[in-house]
């Protein structure tokens, strides 16, 4: 099961196969007969233990089972079911253990059992869904049409962005999936340090599900050395934001999407954002207006006091580097 089901969110992850939920009717009674033919075939081998064929069948059925229970998931909440199933591999480890009497394979398959299910819950608690709801109806299966997005795009460029940053005495930075796209981590490292040289004071607003696992932006700012006492968290950064000259979003998108406050019928209505829009301005840095991995609209782009710099992160970064130095 975890192995054709991390085929098919590998699939889904690289839309190799389309990324949104595959549905038909008929799918749970397909799901529970594929279940129930494999406790059946499992029962049928443990009482003939010398016919290789209900085994043979319980594996088949199992493999098909990890396929249908990926498929109806939307590509956003993949790293969930990356995680569950990472889990459900450590659990066959673990049983693998018990059935050829080895310690080593019992404690190793439970680290990885408890581990991944740890996981997955910090995952869904910082989405604020359970995991039933990212189970059984995702993001991508809901529509995107109820979010109406009022106001205009203002494009801003290097040099005006510049200017901004150059009067700005409190900056913060928000990280994002793209900034790990952009590998910008060490050019974000280097504006950080002009920045404070100019006399700002910089930190970082670090959502717990920025990126594509937990942890995933401090990895990357580590990486680049970026001094842990800069990272604050969510919680931490949202009552500071409106003390804030220039938020600049590097990448990030749903994890700053006001319509999770604002929009009642949005998808993602009610997960915890990093509040970017209470800062004076914010400086959102993407290659073009496309949507982030829940697929929905973000109103944020359309803010007064929001300005788009498009372009690679690395390289709008990279252009604000040189115009300091
Ligand atoms: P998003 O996926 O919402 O947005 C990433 C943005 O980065 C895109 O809008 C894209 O816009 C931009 N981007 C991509 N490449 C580049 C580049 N080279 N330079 C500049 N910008 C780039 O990311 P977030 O981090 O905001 O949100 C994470 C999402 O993943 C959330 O929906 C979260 O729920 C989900 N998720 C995360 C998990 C976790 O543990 N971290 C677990 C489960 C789900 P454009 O293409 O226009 O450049």
């Amino acid at each position: 099961m975890t192995l054709t089901g991390s085929l098919i969110a590998w699939g889904k992850l690289s839309e190799t196969i389309g990324s949104g939920a595959i549905t038909f009717s008929g799918q749970q009674i397909v799901n529970s007969l594929v279940v129930l033919g494999i406790l059946g075939g499992a029962a049928m081998f443990c009482l003939n233990p010398t016919d290789p064929n209900w085994l043979y069948m319980v594996i088949g059925l199992s493999l098909l089972f990890g396929v249908m229970a990926v498929i109806p998931i939307g590509g956003a909440d993949m790293p969930v079911v990356i995680s569950l199933l990472n889990s459900y591999s450590g659990l066959a480890a673990c049983a693998a253990g018990f059935a050829i009497n080895n310690n080593a394979l019992i404690v190793a398959g439970s680290l990885v059992g408890a581990s991944g299910i740890i996981l997955t819950q910090i995952m869904c608690k910082a989405m604020n869904r359970s995991l039933s709801n990212v189970l059984f109806s995702g993001f991508a299966s809901v529509s995107n049409e109820e979010t109406v997005v009022e106001g205009e795009i203002k494009p801003i460029s290097v040099d005006d962005a510049y200017y901004v940053l150059e009067a700005a005495t409190n900056v913060a930075i928000i990280p994002g999936y793209g900034m790990a796209v952009a590998q910008a981590q060490h050019v974000v490292k280097e504006l950080t340090e002009l920045l404070e040289k100019n006399g700002c004071e910089v930190s970082f607003g670090i959502h717990p599900v920025a990126g594509r696992m937990p942890g995933h932006m401090n990895v990357l700012l580590a990486e680049a050395d970026v001094p842990y006492d800069q990272l604050l968290e969510m919680d931490e950064i949202n009552p500071r934001m409106e003390t804030v000259d220039v938020a600049i979003v590097i990448g990030a998108n749903d994890v700053v999407n006001p319509a999770a406050r604002e929009v009642e019928s949005s998808p993602i209505y009610g997960m915890p954002v990093i509040n970017v829009a209470d800062a004076r301005t914010v400086f959102v840095l993407k290659r073009s207006m496309a949507s982030g991995f829940a697929g929905i609209e973000n109103p944020l782009f359309y803010k007064d006091n929001t300005r788009m710099l498009f372009g690679d992160a690395k390289e709008s970064i990279g252009g604000l580097v040189r115009e300091f130095s």
